[in-house]
């Protein structure tokens, strides 16, 4: 989203009144002096591509600079959006096509006002670009990670999406990230979270290096994965499946895997608010809870082989990350010692959704805080099935707490 130089204002209503205002006024300006208005644009994204498109549009003589921290421009088009997925990055084109103006200047490698993460990048500070513009865009997207903020969260062996898919995505800030994906995991990768990007990243880590090497992926992430033994992913969300943030179209890429499973998830466990209600499911998440419920097994392809799969798990949030690195943890868990400063676990609890707001609050329980242990790859399935309370008394399961992965590193998002 982009948003404008000026005004600061208390009210929404008042800030959009004053933006408009102080717009109009700048354009006439520059209009009554003769001189082109002079826009400067914040970032290369799509939000200042689209902005640049139609301010260029409704104002043919206005020139517009485009100030971009990287040396290349479009944002998270080329740093974001999954290398497999060449239609969403289409928009290119018409971003293309507005660069093409005479009007208009892409000023890479400059970084306006805090100091940047790109060595390469000149910093100028925003007084200077306010001095030569009559208006000045701020589109700069969303440059830091949000914090889980739980105990272990900067172990190694744990990576933010926005790291792990800069990587892949050639960013040249994660270019020596280096993620060791061939330590001989022997069960889990987990995707904490469960949007489109969880889906984007669980696909790159399982599909073949010939699908991969068809793709845009950027060559030392194709390397690295090309040596990937990473087998089984565990994608888990605090909320339950209806709520979930991907689409049933990126549930089916997953599906359309060969030679991956996906582990079929008994709904009935984590949806008692929605057994009860009698209100039927949009079709869209009817669709998707169906596609969960089903799975895909390819025990009748070949029964011996031990196929990479993907799990969905749903109302469980992290509680903290632990380390058998004696050098390292408050919290060590007993099993074989890590190396050092890598995580070996990870402790989740239970979450209820709040049958207003559907916001997921962690079960009140001493459970959440006593069960830890190593990793049993069956907890999850043998956790008591919900029982069916009524929405507005939301339940506490006996063995809220399920501790994940490997006593090898593991590999966490
Ligand atoms: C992994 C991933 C997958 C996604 N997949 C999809 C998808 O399939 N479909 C879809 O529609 N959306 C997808 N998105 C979302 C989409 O990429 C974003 O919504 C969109 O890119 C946001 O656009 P933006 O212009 O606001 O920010 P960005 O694209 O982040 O662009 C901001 C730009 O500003 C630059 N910048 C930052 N600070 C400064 C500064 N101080 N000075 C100069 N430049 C600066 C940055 O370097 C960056 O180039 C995905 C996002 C991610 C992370």
């Amino acid at each position: 989203m982009a948003t404008i130089a000026w005004a600061r204002p208390r009210a929404f209503a008042q800030w959009n009144r004053r933006l408009a205002l102080t717009y109009t006024t700048q354009v006439r300006r520059a209009s009554t002096t003769g001189e082109p208005f002079r826009l400067a644009i914040i970032g290369s994204g799509p939000a200042g591509f689209y902005t640049a498109y139609r301010f260029m549009k409704n104002n043919e003589q206005a020139k517009v600079d485009m100030y971009e921290s990287l040396p290349v421009p479009y944002g998270l088009v080329r740093f974001g959006v999954a290398p497999d997925h060449a239609e969403v990055k289409n928009c290119r084109e018409k971003f293309e096509e507005v660069a093409s103006s005479p009007n208009f200047t892409f000023i890479g490698n400059v970084t306006v006002g805090a100091s940047s993460n790109h060595p390469d990048s000149a910093t100028v500070p925003l007084s200077s670009i306010l001095r030569h513009y009559h208006a000045v865009v701020f589109s700069y997207g969303s440059s830091e990670d949000r914090k889980l903020g739980i105990p272990g969260e900067d172990l190694k062996g744990i990576f933010s999406a926005r790291e792990f898919v800069g990587w892949y995505n050639g960013l040249p800030e994660y270019a020596d990230l280096n993620p060791d994906l061939s330590m001989g995991f022997q069960d889990d990768t987990l995707i904490i979270g469960n949007g489109n990007v969880a889906m984007d990243v669980a696909r790159i880590l399982l599909k073949t290096p010939a699908e991969l090497a068809k793709t845009d992926i950027a060559a030392h992430a194709l390397d690295a994965l090309s040596r990937s033994k990473i087998h089984n992913i565990r994608i888990i969300g605090r909320r339950g499946p209806i709520q979930a943030a991907f689409t049933t179209k990126e549930l089916r890429a997953l599906y359309k895997l060969p030679d991956v499973e996906v582990r079929p998830h008994h709904l009935t466990d984590l949806t008692p608010h929605h057994h009860e209600s009698s209100k039927p499911l949009p079709p869209p998440i009817k669709r998707r809870m169906e596609l969960l419920g089903k799975g895909k097994s390819l025990a009748t392809q070949d029964p011996s082989r031990n196929y990479p799969s993907v799990t969905f798990d749903f109302c469980l949030a992290p509680l903290h990350f632990d380390t058998q690195d004696p050098e390292y943890s408050t919290q060590n868990t007993p099993g074989p010692p890590s190396p050092p400063g890598w995580v070996s676990s990870a402790t989740f609890g239970r979450t209820v959704l709040h049958p207003k707001n559907q916001h997921p609050d962690p079960v009140e329980s001493d459970d959440n805080k006593q069960h830890h242990g190593l990793y049993d790859p069956h907890a999850i399935a043998h956790l008591p099935p919900t029982p069916k309370n009524s929405p507005s008394q939301p339940t506490t399961f006996s063995n809220p707490s399920v501790t994940n992965p490997p006593p090898s590193p593991s590999f966490l998002i």
